[in-house]
């Protein structure tokens, strides 16, 4: 027998046949995986979560580096950053660094096995599954331990020039509890997840169509379908306000926060990102000068990762949000193609935002490592501060913006949706 699905990212209404083990469905018009058989999935996935926790218990018992210069050495640990940042009163950068890297990971972590565990201890969802599930998709995006990793390997390779440095027993653990997340994130299926909570009810007559003009409305944080109600607003099975399709205020939420990002811009690059400090003299470091450092030492590598990192990256995304809200709103043509055009670019630009980052963990890091009083030290600059606002407005921009409106107008100019997707395979 068929099975329903809906796309959030399109649309689409489809059906699909049952799946076999490791086999996903792909929506056919946008690309986007809606779902995957996780049988054999559940239990990897408690085998990797405690490789997760020992391995971020290691990270937080051991050094991360070591660092010698004039003769005097210092020692951190992944704890250090953000305490130092703490220390010279920027506790919300501080608590940023600490909730992405270490926090938040573990929340989702426990969050996900908790979910798991109703499914294979055949156990009844709570309350208790159903605040876990609306707070670990909300908290995914904001994952960084892979970010921080490169953030590592710059501040490292940054140091080598200037002093003895060696990587201590953390940063291995470290790497493995990196990869291990990385992987585990990418086994998460939001879909079969809430369905352990809740199965969705689907119509029972559905077509090939765009479910947002047949008279249906979706819920974008539980997937649920539903008819379109002018009684509840609120979603019948995660209970978060279900937002009209096109929503102004989402929408104009995105545009406001982009031209944050914008100005942000300015003094993120206006300001040092850090001021080094040696024998008393001090020197301010902006993102620009931080790049010239490098290529004039001849470190052409890390420069490029700077540049592209703390430069390209942010403009590149301000852009290409900018471009595709713009043609979503204003465009008089509409056809699958640019719609699809637009949804490459979008998902391309929300994919590097996070690498921004990089710039934000190497100051911390230098900032945590280099304080050697009066000798030589280094102090976050407010340039760093401007600069996390940067990313966060635009990674929080791309997450406001309804994908699904870069579809509806050319379906409502009429593309005959059932005769092109009529019979669906899974994949
Ligand atoms: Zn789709
Ligand atoms: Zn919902």
């Amino acid at each position: 027998m068929k099975k329903k699905i809906a796309c959030s990212t399109c649309g689409l209404f489809l059906t699909y046949s049952p799946l076999d083990d490791n086999e996903k469905v792909v929506c056919p018009r946008c690309n986007s995986t809606l779902t995957r058989r996780m049988d054999s999935v559940t239990h990897m996935q408690f085998s990797v979560g405690i490789c997760i926790y020992i391995t971020l218990f290691l990270t937080l018992t051991f050094p991360l580096l070591t660092f010698t210069r004039f003769g005097v050495s210092g020692t951190i640990s992944l704890l250090n950053a953000p305490e130092m940042l703490q220390k010279f009163q920027l506790p919300l950068l501080a608590l940023f660094v600490f909730l992405t890297i270490i926090v938040l990971p573990v929340v989702f972590v426990t969050g996900v096995l908790f979910v798991y565990g109703h499914k294979v201890f055949n156990l009844k969802p709570t309350i208790l599954t159903l605040l876990a599930l609306k707070i670990i998709f909300r908290i995914k995006p904001w994952l960084m331990a892979d970010v921080f990793i490169m953030g590592l390997i710059v501040t490292f390779i940054k140091l080598v020039g200037m002093a003895s440095v060696y990587l201590d027993y953390a940063v291995y653990s470290y790497c493995f509890y990196a990869f291990f997340l990385m992987y585990f994130i990418s086994k998460v299926d939001k879909y079969s997840l809430w369905n352990i909570y809740k199965k969705i009810e689907y119509p029972v007559e559905i077509k090939n169509q765009n479910y947002l003009l047949s008279g249906y409305e979706q819920c974008i944080h539980c997937l649920n379908v539903r008819k379109k109600s002018k009684v509840s607003i609120r979603c019948d099975r995660c209970h978060s306000k279900i937002d009209k399709t096109p929503s102004s205020k989402r929408n104009q939420a995105a545009w406001a926060l982009l031209f944050a990002a914008l100005i942000f811009y300015i003094p993120a690059n206006f300001y040092p990102m850090m001021i080094f400090s040696i024998f008393g003299k001090n020197e301010p470091q902006t993102i620009i000068s931080g790049v010239i450092y490098f290529l004039k030492n001849k470190e052409y590598f890390i420069g490029l990762i700077i540049f592209m990192a703390s430069i390209c990256i942010p403009l590149i995304k301000i852009f290409l949000l900018f471009w595709v809200y713009w043609t979503t709103h204003f465009e008089s043509k509409y056809s699958y193609r640019s719609s699809l055009k637009r949804k490459k670019f979008f998902v391309f630009a929300e994919s590097i935002g996070r690498w921004s980052m990089i710039d934000v963990f190497v100051v911390a890091l230098l900032v945590a490592l280099i304080q050697l009083n009066q000798l030589s030290s280094i102090i976050p600059g407010k340039g760093v501060i401007y600069f996390c606002l940067v990313v966060v407005c635009t990674m929080s921009s791309s997450l406001l913006f309804d994908s699904r409106m870069l579809w509806l107008r050319s379906d409502m100019h009429g593309e005959n949706l059932e005769k092109k997707y009529g019979s669906n395979k899974a994949s």
